[in-house]
């Protein structure tokens, strides 16, 4: 097989497999875009959950002030009740101290519990609100994972059947070329590159490094199969356009 024709089928054998490079690094991404949808879903979803918890300690430290008003009031009641039966004039003034202060106290409580009540009405509006953007943000979540995992299937497909053809097509060309194209490409990523023409200084593309006039002339000469002496990478000369 004349080299011209060798380099060509590398040329397509090297577009094949940075075709499924290209599929693979994409499917590589998919995992940990994924997780990261995931994490600001937790993140959401944990903003949610606290906002409720607080909710719930305001619920219960009105309910903690409403028990204190009752026995608060009881307590007055009692001494009130108490004023007629004591006889002593130091006793009846220490009752009424208490009940003023009792009453005072009282006063306070309902202060409290009028501020938790208006904080509690505040706080359901928020909750409403966050429960509301975090509805909408699951759902997009959602639509989002689902396109996600339908990416990667799909992916999947084409690089299985891609690697097939690709494979099928290797095994038609002459199996030392393919052997020395797959070892450059292991060490270089890319095995086949362009001469590249500075204005009639000839370096390789693939690691910019000058070339000899003798392989410039033998890559475009395609007699034989030329090699960077650099980098190793198999040369080829762009058509005129
Ligand atoms: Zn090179």
């Amino acid at each position: 097989m004349p080299a011209a024709e060798d380099l060509h089928h590398l040329i397509e054998l090297q577009k094949k497999d940075s075709g499924l490079d290209m599929l693979r690094a994409r499917l590589k991404a998919i995992p940990a875009e994924l997780e990261n949808l995931q994490d600001g879903l937790d993140e959401e979803r944990g903003a949610l959950d606290a906002h409720r918890e607080a909710q719930k300690k305001l619920a219960l430290s009105r309910k903690d002030l409403e028990l204190e008003l009752r026995e608060c009031e009881e307590g007055t009641k009692k001494h009130q009740s108490e004023l007629n039966q004591v006889k002593a004039n130091d006793a009846f003034k220490a009752l009424l101290t208490e009940i003023e202060e009792g009453k005072k106290h009282a006063g306070e409580l309902e202060t409290g519990i009028l501020a938790a009540m208006e904080g509690l009405d505040a706080s359901a509006a928020e909750e409403k609100k966050l429960a509301a953007e975090f509805a909408a943000f699951e759902k997009s979540f959602q639509t989002r994972a689902a396109a996600l995992a339908s990416e990667k299937q799909g992916l999947e497909s084409a690089l299985q059947s891609g690697q097939e053809e690709r494979n099928a097509f290797a095994a038609g060309l002459d199996q030392s070329l393919v052997s020395k194209y797959e070892h450059i490409r292991k060490q270089r990523g890319t095995a086949v590159c362009a001469v590249r023409d500075q204005g009639g200084n000839f370096a390789c593309s693939g690691c910019n490094m000058s070339l000899r006039p003798q392989a410039v002339v033998a890559a475009k000469k395609k007699d034989a199969i030329t090699q960077c002496d650099s980098c190793q990478r198999i040369l080829f000369v762009p058509e005129a356009k």
